[in-house]
Parts: structure tokens; C-alpha cells; sequence
């Protein structure tokens, strides 16, 4: 399936390792829910569905090609953040 990936954040800068909860409103927003383990707090993220569909990507779009865009320090950080999460200390 080709899909564009939807960054999610804290306002800390804190990325969820999990979601509580995805779903949609009454006044057609995408929201998704999880806690935030660094501010201690449930965050919220709501999305219009307008723009969820203008951000749909194009058939020439590939989540392959994103992959190979992303840098390898953001990669890094990512493989830190991961093993931090299991409990590896680097
Ligand atoms: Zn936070």
C-alpha cells in the first residue's frame, strides 16, 4: 500500500511509542490520542480530513522512495530512541 507517513509529536518534541486511540469527530477531523510519557499528559492531534486528502500521496509516490530520502542521522536518532525504549543504554 502507498501511504504517506503522518509525523506525530508532543508540543515537547516527545514521539509517541504508542497510540492510545485513532479516529474521527463529529466535525470531520482525523484525531488521534496517546499519552505523552515526558509531560506526563494525555496530547491530542486533530487533522481535517480535507487536508488529510489533499496530503494523500500521488501514485508516484512510494513509501520506499521516503525511506531513501530519510537522512541516516534522523535514522540514528530513530535506532536511539528505539533502543532507549527497550531499555539498552548506549
Ligand atoms: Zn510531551
Amino acid at each position: 500500500m502507498n501511504y504517506r507517513h503522518l509525523s506525530l509529536h508532543c508540543d515537547c518534541g516527545e514521539v509517541p511509542e504508542r497510540l492510545a486511540e485513532v479516529g474521527f469527530s463529529e466535525d470531520h477531523h482525523l484525531v488521534v490520542h496517546w499519552w505523552c510519557e515526558k509531560c506526563e499528559r494525555v496530547v491530542y492531534i486533530s487533522k481535517p480530513l480535507t487536508e488529510c486528502w489533499l496530503e494523500c500521496p500521488g501514485k508516484d509516490h512510494s513509501l520506499d522512495g521516503v525511506l531513501a530520502q530519510w537522512s541516516g542521522e534522523a535514522k540514528e536518532d530513530a535506532d536511539a530512541k528505539f533502543l532507549r525504549s527497550i531499555g539498552v543504554a548506549m
